[in-house]
């Protein structure tokens, strides 16, 4: 007896939905293993607890899985588990090597099968970007890096000393005695400076202009890459920023681009920033943007750009959910 398991994901809970992924999930498994359908002693089937409309079991019966027993079974919410998926276990009655298949990004549920794979969210400042790039990584249960958090606890450091930001040397020299860490706690980043946790202070209007004019220094530029590299490297994570896709990781699994127009996304930063308790102003907000974008892309070593095979999603008109439901589909027609 072999026991082979599958799994897949619809877009919508109907009937129809349920039907086609339940057939092509399992004509995959057959072929993959090149089974014979009176091989299959008994099929089971679970499925998370938003799909309601149709038993997935009824499905394969429909699809001429009709000499094996069949049984289907709801899960209970599971933290981190992939909305809408379908898993499937095959009872074979002859002994082989089995072949599990994981279809429609429903690989990212088993990391053990998926390896590691690396999301890029670039675009500029308000785009959404840290936004999506969370929920995204809450989802997927995978890590969330906030590359700008790094050059914002550079540029804090740097505002603290009443070093110049244009000074390349003097900052380098300065962030030689710094020790810039990021942790995660429960999946959540911390920025810490000589161990104290900054992750709120460098929210702060006056970093987020200053960390812009300390990230266009090339060996800045490259002391941050080597630590998202390396981090990168090790795990499964979503990566936001503004080069992640060009520069950092131009072998990452999935990549997009976020934008919005200068006008909203000042009106988010002016949400947050006024929903945290700071004073701001919008216009003010409106212009820090501009020059940031400016600054950001006109650097000479790993602009803001959007990279030729990145996805570009225009987020002026759309809400987070409907942002994350964007990426969340290209990821998982794609893998
Ligand atoms: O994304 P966030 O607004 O926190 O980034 C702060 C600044 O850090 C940006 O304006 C940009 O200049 C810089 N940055 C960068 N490369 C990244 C992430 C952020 O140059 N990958």
């Amino acid at each position: 007896m072999t026991v082979i398991r599958g799994a897949t994901t619809i877009s919508e809970d109907t009937p129809e939905e349920i039907r086609k992924a339940v057939k092509e999930l399992l004509e995959q498994i057959e072929s993959r293993n090149d089974l014979k359908r009176d091989e299959i002693v008994s099929l089971v089937f679970s499925s998370t607890s938003d799909i309601h409309s149709y038993y997935p079991a009824k499905a394969a019966r429909e699809a001429g899985f009709e000499s094996c027993s069949l049984f289907s079974a709801q899960e209970p919410d599971i933290d981190g588990s992939l909305p809408l998926c379908i898993r499937a276990m095959l009872f074979v009655g002859k002994n082989t090597d089995p072949k599990h298949v994981y279809l429609r990004g429903a690989k990212m549920l088993r990391k053990d099968l998926a390896g590691k794979i690396n999301i890029a969210i670039d675009g500029p400042a308000g785009s959404g970007k840290s936004t999506v790039a969370k929920m995204l990584a809450h989802d997927y249960n995978i890590l969330y890096l906030d590359t700008g958090a790094m050059y914002r606890a550079c540029a804090l450091k740097v505002l603290e000393a009443g070093v110049d930001v244009e000074d390349e040397a003097a900052i380098v020299d300065l962030m030689k005695d710094v020790k810039l860490d990021v942790v995660f706690e429960n999946g959540t980043q911390k920025t810490l400076l000589d161990g104290v946790d900054v992750s709120e202070e460098i929210r702060r209007p006056p970093v987020s202009m200053a960390s812009s004019s300390v990230s266009k220094h090339p060996s800045v530029r490259m002391h941050m890459t080597e630590k998202q590299r390396e981090i990168a490297g090790r795990m499964s994570c979503v990566l936001d920023g503004r080069d992640i896709g060009t520069f950092v990781l131009p072998e990452a699994d999935f990549k997009f681009y976020l934008t919005a127009s200068p006008r909203v996304r000042a009106r988010r930063r002016y949400d947050e920033l006024t929903a945290k308790g700071y004073k701001v102003d919008l216009d003010e907000l409106l212009s820090e943007i501009i020059r940031r974008d400016e600054q950001d892309s006109t650097r000479a070593l790993a602009p803001l750009k959007k990279a030729d095979d990145a996805v570009e999603i225009d987020t002026s008109e759309m809400t987070a959910a409907e942002v994350l439901a964007a990426v969340k589909k290209h990821i998982q027609e794609s893998i």
